[in-house]
């Protein structure tokens, strides 16, 4: 038998993605990936949509989600595994968020507009369809217009923190979407520790409950990753890790570019919250 590799970061036309949840699990099967986690930003929808291909395909399918927190200004991401979808305050959560990005994305427009870029909100809006909208989508409808030549340049100069369309993510503190992931049963891992910089920001999240370290991401080389997995064998984190793969919405990270050891699964799925 081939051994068995993850990816758990994986983005679909539910968040950001350009890639249907059916054709995650297509492209999984290709790249000879045995385990997949659906992380669409502030969705769950995905994984219904995915689960009976993967099953058909033996592909082995985990519930994921990508929830963003701002802490003294940082966009903190975080990462959720082994939740219950049906848990009604993890639901509220999610909906409240989707909601927040609706009105966020038409405040991004509205000061894009203010500065001369003519794209209107229902068009961002028709992109998103039934996915929570986000910034790539504001992207893409720049890009379609010729305001930008390709979707990296959105976020130097027109969405990017101190560009004219900014509006901050998620106002929500790192330890409220913590407590929000743990009260559901799951496990708040911290995504792409990279973006992160500051690291007593994740001693500062452990202490309120953090789970886990997404050790390996597309975006970390090989010394982040040695750097990082020191910092969860010093506090005793699970180490994770996927491509953040998203399609046409993210140019030069493949899917496939990051597998991890199914090893790191078992222990997730060892994981008990008290001990
Ligand atoms: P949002 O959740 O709406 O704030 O959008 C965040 C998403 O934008 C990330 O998940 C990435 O898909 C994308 N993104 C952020 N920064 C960049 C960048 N510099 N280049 C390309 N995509 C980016
Ligand atoms: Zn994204
Ligand atoms: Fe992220
Ligand atoms: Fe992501």
């Amino acid at each position: 038998m081939t051994e068995r590799v993850a990816d758990l970061h994986l983005h679909t036309t539910y968040s950001d993605g350009t890639d249907s949840p059916e054709r995650i699990v297509e492209l999984a099967e290709e790249h000879g990936i045995s385990t997949i986690a659906i992380s669409d930003h502030d969705n769950v929808e995905a994984y219904a949509i995915a689960e009976p291909l993967a099953r058909q395909k033996g592909i082995e399918l985990l519930h994921g989600i990508e929830m963003s927190a701002s802490y003294e200004d940082i966009e903190v991401h975080i990462l959720g595994y082994f939740y219950d979808p049906k848990h009604p305050a993890f639901v509220d959560h999610i909906t409240t968020q989707q909601k927040r990005r609706v009105s966020r994305m038409r405040e991004m427009v509205e000061r894009l507009q203010k500065v001369g870029v003519k794209i209107d909100a229902e068009e961002v809006l028709k992109l998103a369809g039934n996915g929570t909208v986000g910034r790539p989508h504001v992207a893409r409808v720049l890009m379609k217009h010729g305001y930008i030549s390709k979707m990296s340049e959105a976020f130097t100069k027109y969405i990017g923190p101190k560009n004219p369309g900014f509006v901050t993510g998620s106002p929500t503190l790192p330890d409220t979407i913590i407590s929000v992931i743990r009260n559901a049963g799951g496990i708040p891992v911290l995504a792409h520790p990279m973006y992160v910089k500051r690291d007593e920001i994740i001693d500062m999240m452990v202490e309120q409950g953090l789970a886990g370290l997404e050790v390996y991401h597309s975006n970390h080389t090989p010394a982040l990753i040695k750097h990082y997995k020191k910092i969860a064998k010093r506090l005793n984190l699970l180490m994770t890790g996927g491509s953040d793969y998203h399609g046409k919405s993210k140019e030069g990270v493949p899917i496939g570019s990051v597998k991890i050891p199914y090893d790191l699964v078992d222990a997730l799925r060892a994981w008990k919250p008290n001990g």
